[in-house]
């Protein structure tokens, strides 16, 4: 379906949910999650581990067929398909140990031949490597060769060679340090405004989504809870779990605030409790949370959120 202002558009009415068999158990593991990327927009999905966000990712670019609904792209480029590619958690996991990193991008300038002849792969290689930050060297060395941050710089330049205009990052910075996770957005930020990247970028932390982020999508147990504008979203978080998210955010001036403040676990998703899925962790849960599911609504600033009481 041609959505000619959208990127993309996982829609609710069509009812998403894809279910995990576990022993007897089905898992709704994503269910409803419908969102919009503009396109040259960042639109991120927060939520703690098991809440369904990595799902989406996997479902978005087709590592996952959904058993029922639907992702819709516009066209990219001169109207041919609109091209996708994933960046991973774990740039040790994700790159060939045994391939020298210019073989790792020239992969798919090969199998996509994206270029006619190896004079021009190798070119091509050095191109990417240099827009990554890394020299063309680098190329002839392999991946246990290199730290954390430059080991994801390989992985962007493997997934530029293919010139996707729509990349999903799955916690692309969660395995590095602070310091280097920071190179590592600033560096996928320039690259969207030089290469006019689309991104839906997935993380467990709001404070590393706020300056990438136009959107952002807050998940919990495998239901969007909240959507907002960035800016919306920190100003007035609306629902109790974001609120509760944002609170665990370090304060450089405030450094005694708690940043325990999740409390309790997060419930199986096999067993998802009654009525608001958060309400046993819920602050301010009332009676009524415990049996009625609450819906997405509206607010006057853009925002939906999933609270009887928001
Ligand atoms: Fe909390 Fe109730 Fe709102 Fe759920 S519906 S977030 S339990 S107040
Ligand atoms: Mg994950």
């Amino acid at each position: 379906v041609v959505n000619l202002d959208r990127v993309f558009d996982v829609s609710a009415p069509f009812l998403n949910r894809l279910l995990y068999r576990q022993g007897r158990s089905y898992l709704h593991a994503v269910n409803d999650v419908s969102f919009e990327v503009p396109r040259g927009g960042c639109l991120s999905l927060v939520g703690e581990s098991g809440c369904g966000k990595s799902t989406v990712a996997k479902l978005v670019t087709g590592l996952y067929l959904p058993s029922g609904g639907e992702c819709r792209f516009a066209p990219g480029k001169a109207g041919a398909p609109l091209s996708a590619q994933m960046i991973f958690q774990d740039p040790y996991a994700s790159l060939n140990p045994r391939w020298r990193v210019k073989n790792i991008i020239a992969e798919p300038l090969r199998e996509l031949k994206l270029r006619r002849n190896d004079a021009e792969i190798q070119d091509r290689v050095g191109e990417l490597l240099g827009i990554v930050g890394l020299n063309v060297a680098d190329g002839d060395k392999f991946p246990h060769e290199f730290s954390g941050g430059q080991r994801q710089r390989i992985s962007i330049a493997r997934a530029l060679a293919s010139e996707p205009e729509f990349l999903v990052c799955d916690e692309p910075t969660s395995a590095l340090d602070v310091s280097v996770q920071a190179q590592i957005l600033n560096l996928m930020r320039r690259l969207q405004d030089e290469l006019g990247l689309t991104y839906l970028f997935i993380s467990h932390d709001l404070s590393v989504v706020r300056h990438m982020s136009d959107r952002i999508a807050v998940m919990y147990l495998g239901r969007i809870v909240e959507q907002a504008d960035t800016e919306v979203l920190f100003a007035d978080p609306k629902h109790p779990y974001t609120r509760l998210l944002l609170e665990t955010i370090p304060d450089v001036n405030d450094p005694n605030r708690n940043r325990e403040i999740v409390a309790g676990e997060v419930p199986s998703p096999l067993a998802p409790p009654s009525g608001c899925t958060f309400h046993p962790r819920c602050p301010l849960a009332q009676d009524r949370c415990g049996s009625e599911r609450p819906q997405l609504r509206q607010m006057p600033d853009g925002a939906c959120v999933a609270c009887h009481f928001a």
